[in-house]
């Protein structure tokens, strides 16, 4: 039975628009909430991919000017999704990127696009609309990050105020603007201060999240540590620091019915944890695909990646040399920086047969991967949660990963312990240097070598539960646990100016 009610609000939801990981977040929660009695209704922009997969829409509320146009706000379900659309379509008619114009930039009017999305929300978290009241607004990251701040300095009605929920997915991104913004904003002066959202002099829609949601996530427990640091706080890690506790990390699942090996339509062929002998023809359409020879000495990586710096795809081309020498071989995909795409056709020139890319972005070739690779290495500099080593998990893809954020969460590393007990499910590496990645891969190598301990690392991680289950168990007990705080007498007085 449903007994809670949550307003989920992002700028992107999977499978409606996707850049990254947010949208898986955002898109899978609401089911595996649902059988846990908490109800989702997910609140996003109405760009074009979402008005066109609205079914029978419903107008809730028309704004005669939301931020310099006509507004309504319309609810339907689409893709199985209990959907709440902002439909501006002066901020949100837009072709492609939710964020980028066709030159990839940002677009100018962001601040007041995302503002706009947040600045509704709260509106419904205040009971714009008969018959619904959000127990809990759940932020996803900046462009959500407005919520709390228009709840505490907003107009509109002296209702009693949802809590709220900031997860923050990477705190790389933050939404910074000029503070001339905050009148166009419909921010008043007061909300310019530390507690609100002044940052170094400009308007921070993240920091005003951070100091004013009842609570803060972020996607990995090792990652809600490291961001209070000095060295991954990222400007943040003082206002981190001063609200540690309520601050805390819940993991992300995968989607185990997509990512399943035993069913995967885009493997060339299926198999399970009990039967790994697919593999060997995944294994072979990789070589394939990647020209790499047919045959190998060590075990064939796989990298699966955005090509930033943040993922550290210069340490796998400083591995390579010895990778290539000890017999391994490396399929690489991924797109983004152009010097490190250069740097990599590069490498693939160099060592023929044993290191071939494919640049671009491919999602059923990145099942293959999964499904044939033996290893999947993944030296991010750091790491909010990671995905690529949760499918490789369910996968028998060995995980080799730099020990940050989700990463070193997720992975037991295969040391003399951990072997002892049969509990290790792949390989860890710190710092992140290429000399510890180095002598991680004379790990790997040894351990390949011995095909019952590579057989039991890749049981183990096939066995090991990276559904969503436990993390909406998390969800669950954290969103209940502010219900009651909602409803104190302090949290009662929400301020309209
Ligand atoms: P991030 O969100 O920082 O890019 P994650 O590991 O959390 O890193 O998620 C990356 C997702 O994007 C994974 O689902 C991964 O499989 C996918 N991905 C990354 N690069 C590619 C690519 N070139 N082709 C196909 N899928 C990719």
């Amino acid at each position: 039975m449903t007994d809670l009610r949550v307003l989920s609000v992002a700028s992107e939801v999977f499978p409606l628009v996707k850049t990254g990981g947010l949208a898986d977040v955002a898109g899978a929660l609401p089911a595996a909430l649902a059988p846990l009695g908490v109800a989702v209704r997910t609140m996003m922009p109405g760009y074009p991919a979402v008005m066109s997969a609205i079914e029978q829409g419903e107008d809730l509320h028309h704004w005669k000017d939301l931020f310099g146009g006509k507004a309504r706000l319309i609810a339907g379900t689409a893709k199985g999704l209990d959907l709440l659309a902002l439909d501006a379509p002066h901020l949100y008619d837009r072709p492609g990127n939710p964020y980028l114009d066709a030159t990839g930039k940002d677009w100018p009017d962001n601040a007041l696009r995302f503002a706009a999305l947040s600045f509704a929300a709260a509106d419904v978290g205040r009971g714009l609309i008969a018959g619904y009241q959000p127990d809990v607004i759940h932020a996803h990251d900046w462009q959500a990050g407005l919520v709390p701040v228009y709840l505490r300095y907003g107009h509109g009605k002296k209702t009693r105020a949802p809590g709220t929920v900031v997860t923050v997915h990477n705190l790389a991104y933050q939404g910074q603007f000029p503070h001339a913004t905050l009148e166009a904003l419909k921010l008043p002066s007061e909300s310019f201060t530390l507690e609100g959202v002044e940052y170094y002099g400009q308007v921070g829609f993240l920091k005003g999240a951070l100091s004013l949601a009842d609570r803060i996530t972020t996607v990995s427990p090792t990652y809600a540590q490291e961001i209070q640091t000095r060295e991954m706080g990222m400007g943040l890690d003082g206002l981190l620091r001063h609200r540690a506790q309520f601050l805390s990390g819940i993991l992300n699942g995968i989607d185990t019915a997509v990512w399943n090996p035993a069913k995967d339509p885009l493997l060339s062929a299926r198999y399970d944890g009990a039967k790994l002998g697919g593999r060997k023809a995944n294994k072979a359409a990789i070589r394939e695909r990647f020209n790499l020879a047919a045959e190998s000495d060590g075990p064939l990586l796989t990298v699966i990646s955005r090509l930033t710096w943040q993922k550290g795809i210069d340490l796998a081309l400083a591995a390579l040399p010895q990778l290539v020498a000890a017999g391994g071989q490396l399929a690489l995909l991924g797109s983004g920086d152009a010097a490190l795409q250069s740097e990599l056709t590069a490498a693939a020139a160099r060592h023929p047969g044993s290191v071939g890319i494919v640049l671009g972005y491919d999602e059923a070739l990145s099942h293959l991967l999964q499904g044939g690779a033996d290893a999947i290495l993944i030296p991010s500099r750091f790491e909010p949660c990671g995905l690529t080593q949760l499918y490789g998990l369910r996968y028998g893809t060995v995980p080799i990963v730099a020990h940050t954020g989700g990463l070193a969460d997720t992975v037991i590393d295969a040391n003399e312990a951990a072997l002892a007990a049969g509990v290790a499910t792949g390989f860890q590496f710190a710092p992140v240097t290429a000399e510890a990645l180095d002598a991680a891969l004379e790990r790997v190598f040894r351990c390949y070598r011995e095909p019952s301990v590579w057989k039991s690392l890749q049981k183990n991680g096939m066995a090991s539960d990276v559904s969503w289950q436990r993390p909406a168990e998390h969800y669950a007990a954290l969103f209940r646990s502010i219900v009651p705080h909602r409803a104190a007498p302090q949290r009662a007085k929400v301020k309209a100016v």
